[in-house]
């Protein structure tokens, strides 16, 4: 029988997924190597600090400071430190060094991806980075290998468990944005700075990802568009209930016809993140609390969801595992290392540019004829009303009537909507726009 080669894998971070992934691939190597036709060898674990408390016992003699010597005598190098620094310079070294890397650093991927994504592609290796969008969920694997006879026209996704929380919290109590955040935040689903979650800037890097292996084209985080959920008030939740939906913050990424004088017109790839109502029987306004999930829209297959656990060591580990496993079986059997393909070259569209559904609450003067002059406007500005809905209060004080105008237009572009909102303003009987949020799922 002929000796099982051995792959030394270098780690780098023993956080909270870190940590998880140490101790699978001590506690399940026997299965491992079966599954790989390899054994994996933990050949060391870089850190900050060798002296720490781990989340797990260790085997001390692991632990080093010096990533650098690790990443040279590597096979595969597990990239689980974050940041830009130094977690880029390491993977380029591994990556000209011939080691395979697998990563779930969302923030270096959507900030440098195409660097990195080039430097594999020239040493022939695979960048695996299945962690890095949906912790646990398998999702790029489907995207870039099992759809890959298909066609993607567009993805959804709820890719920040912390978001997701924040808003079916406001959504099932009541509560303002900054109560639920401060619920999050007691509970461990919220950082003490909720910035980079709140903001929306963790989704925008899952986006980009996501869209780069959608359509085939390298987007970056510049090509994100980027609304976090900061402005989101329990009354824009209330309005929305009241109306069938549910708001939730989405990732999005969808192919455009776009009409261009110029060229004639083609395509395009609007990549979006921002608040969005959802129909409330829609199958990602089922997904509550902390969890993630990603709807595909794709021209054969249909529709499909994928659904589960978005972060936690545990559940992330499980991602870095099978990337190591599927980069290891490809260095036992040999061959050229897959790549991401990059045959798309569609454009990034402006957000300006992206065509969708919106919400308009308006309030209105209670007056004859004031309905018909709005529907004008908006028909005048291109854009359709597919349901108006209308309630009247009477001010206890003063005795005045006004009315609460609910709109869901048709799809239309976000400049036509832009201008039709501004027209709006500017009619005597608004006394106020209360809300614009874009829809999905109508
Ligand atoms: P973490 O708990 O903060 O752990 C980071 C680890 O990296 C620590 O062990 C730290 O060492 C080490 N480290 C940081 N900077 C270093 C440096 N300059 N040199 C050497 N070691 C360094 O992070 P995490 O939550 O495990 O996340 C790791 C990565 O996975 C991130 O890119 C994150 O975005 C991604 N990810 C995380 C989750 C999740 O649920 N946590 C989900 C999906 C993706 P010390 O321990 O000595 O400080």
């Amino acid at each position: 029988m002929t000796e099982m080669r051995t792959l030394k894998v270098a780690l780098l971070g023993c956080g909270n997924v870190g940590a998880q992934v140490a101790r699978i691939l001590i506690e399940d190597a026997d299965a491992l190597a079966a599954r790989t036709g390899a054994r994996l060898e933990l050949s060391g674990i870089a850190v900050r600090n060798v002296n720490s408390k781990r989340d797990v016992e260790l085997p001390q003699e692991l632990f080093t400071t010096d990533a650098e010597t690790l990443v040279k005598d590597a096979d595969l190098v597990i990239e689980l430190m974050g940041g830009i620094e130094p977690a880029r310079t390491l993977i380029l070294s591994a990556l000209t060094n011939g080691a395979c890397v697998v990563t779930g650093n969302k923030a270096l991927l959507a900030q440098d991806g195409p660097t990195l994504y080039e430097a594999a592609d020239k040493a022939g290796v695979q960048l695996s980075f299945e962690a890095a969008v949906a912790g646990a969920i398998p999702i790029l694997r489907p995207i870039r290998d099992s759809l890959s006879g298909d066609r993607i026209t567009r993805v959804l996704g709820i890719v920040n468990g912390t978001t997701n929380f924040i808003l079916d919290q406001m959504d099932s109590t009541g509560a303002q944005f900054a109560d639920a955040l401060a619920e999050a935040q007691r509970l461990g689903y919220a950082e003490a700075d909720p910035t980079a979650d709140v903001e929306g800037h963790d989704a925008a890097a899952k986006a980009a990802i996501l869209a780069t292996l959608s359509f085939h084209t390298r987007f970056a985080l510049e090509n994100v568009h980027c609304e976090g959920i900061t402005s989101v008030t329990a009354a824009d939740i209330a309005a929305a209930k009241d109306a069938g939906f549910v708001i939730k913050l989405l990732a999005i990424a969808e192919k455009l016809a776009v009409t261009d004088t110029e060229t004639g017109g083609g395509e395009g790839v609007s990549v979006r993140v921002h608040p969005t109502l959802l129909p409330r029987e829609h199958p990602l306004a089922a997904v509550r609390g902390a969890f993630n999930a990603v709807f595909i829209e794709a021209e054969n297959a249909g529709e499909l969801m994928f659904y589960g656990q978005g972060a936690g060591g545990t559940p992330t580990a499980s991602a870095v595992l099978g990337d190591l496993v599927s980069a290891a079986r490809r260095l036992v059997l040999g061959g050229p290392q897959r790549t991401e393909t990059t045959t798309g070259h569609v454009p990034a569209l402006p957000i300006d540019a992206s065509v969708t559904s919106y919400y308009i609450g308006l309030d209105v003067a209670d007056q004859p004829g004031v309905l018909a002059r709005i529907a004008q406007l908006f028909a005048g500005n291109g854009v359709s009303i597919e349901t108006m809905r209308q309630t009247i209060h009477r001010d206890a004080e003063s005795n005045v009537e006004s009315a609460e105008l609910r709109i869901v237009t048709h799809r239309a572009s976000e400049a036509a909507l832009a201008a039709t909102v501004e027209a709006v303003k500017g009619l005597d009987v608004i006394n106020s726009v209360t809300s614009v949020l874009r829809v999905e799922g109508v």
